[in-house]
């Protein structure tokens, strides 16, 4: 059954499929669902990085607090709205955040950032900032804020200790935050790595299953990809047959089954996803669920030291030269670019 009740024996046959003709059923099935209910357009959200600082020991990051390999450095207000100036000027609808998680960055700091980007730019906010407390969400929504992306990473309770160590004992996990954040009245966004050292085909699926209970405004995956400044390492991989690979197919084998049980999510085709297939990645994945894309407004200087993994995707050219390059190559694959903030559309299938 290709349909958002699909049980999750089926979503875990599906992740071992590997027949091109079943495969090819299975990418034409999400891309049926993501034109009925999102539509042919792509929403592209301008990203900028303010600060790779992070008290964080995530082993799979290369942000993480031990990581002495990259400078760090932190944005001032005025780098983050000429992004924000730049996102609108070239019609784009968002401006994503998105951080380590740096105290540095005050709550004060960040709601008075916020309410500028607000009083300048007719721009929808998301913000990625990290497990911060829930005051800091209160106030960030207060300000003006619309969107929170947090991925879970893993519904394994035992992964989930293994690659992400709390910072005290009883602190509360991303999938409890992700409730705060709905109550708050933001569009929440969850989402997991694929291929993590340790993820089984059962792991995988459930994490699928837990997009569709939790209705999830936005969800993120992307392949997990080894980092040597990071202690994750595949001495912690399953035996072969249990272990989910972290490669590409597997990436686009998850968006598709995504965009099958939460139909109606923003899904983007991340920058891991482009990272592991530089010429297709992007298009492939939103012709195969995804209809979201993010390119990279931080200045070009503090991009390298944003390594969360090496041989991160970028595009290495102009805003200005990436905008007209999208709008051709969407073209080309029968899209065009979103108007407006692109937030979640509930109940508007264009049957
Ligand atoms: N600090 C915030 C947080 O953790 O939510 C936002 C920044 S963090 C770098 C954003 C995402 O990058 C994480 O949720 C994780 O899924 C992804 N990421 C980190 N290291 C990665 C790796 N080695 N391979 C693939 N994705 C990775
Ligand atoms: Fe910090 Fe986020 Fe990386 Fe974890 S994933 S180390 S919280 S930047």
């Amino acid at each position: 059954m290709l349909g958002p009740e699909m049980p999750l024996a089926e979503i875990e046959a599906w992740l071992r499929e590997d027949d091109p003709a079943r495969l090819s059923e299975l990418w034409g099935a999400a891309d049926e669902t993501r034109r009925r209910f999102v539509g042919d357009e792509v929403h592209v959200r301008g990203l900028m990085e303010p600060s790779n600082h992070c008290v964080r020991s995530c082993t799979y990051c290369g942000l993480r607090a031990q990581n002495a390999a990259i400078p760090r450095y932190r944005l001032s207000t005025e780098h983050v709205l000429t992004a924000a100036r730049q996102a609108h000027e070239l019609g784009w609808g968002t401006l994503v955040m998105q951080t380590g998680e740096d105290y540095g960055l005050t709550r004060e700091w960040v709601a008075d950032l916020i309410r500028a980007i607000k009083r300048e730019t007719p721009l929808a906010v998301t913000l990625s900032l990290g497990e911060r407390p829930r005051e800091d969400f209160a106030a960030w929504r207060e300000a003006g804020a619309d969107r929170y992306l947090l991925r879970f990473e893993t519904s394994d309770p035992a992964l989930y200790a293994h690659i992400h160590p709390p910072l005290s004992p009883c602190e509360p996990n991303r999938i409890e935050r992700l409730r705060w954040l709905a109550e708050l009245g933001y569009e929440a966004g969850g989402g997991v790595m694929i291929g993590i050292p340790g993820q089984s085909y059962e792991i995988l699926a459930r994490d699928i299953d837990l997009f569709r209970a939790m209705d999830l405004d936005m969800i993120g995956v992307g392949p997990y990809i080894a980092n040597p400044d990071a202690p994750l390492g595949c001495e912690d991989a399953l035996p072969d047959g249990e272990q989910v690979p972290a490669d590409e197919l597997m990436a686009y084998k998850v968006v598709a089954l995504t965009r099958l049980v939460c139909p109606e999510a923003n899904l983007p085709a991340t920058t891991a996803l482009a990272t592991l297939d530089r010429a297709h990645g992007r298009m492939l994945g939103l012709q195969r669920g995804a209809n979201v894309i993010m390119p990279n407004l931080t200045p070009a200087r503090y991009r390298e030291m944003y390594r969360i993994y090496p041989g991160k995707a970028g595009y290495a050219e102009t805003a200005e030269a990436t905008a007209g390059r999208l709008r051709g190559q969407l073209a080309e694959i029968g899209r065009r670019v979103g108007v407006g903030p692109g937030g979640r559309r509930q109940g508007q299938s264009e049957e």
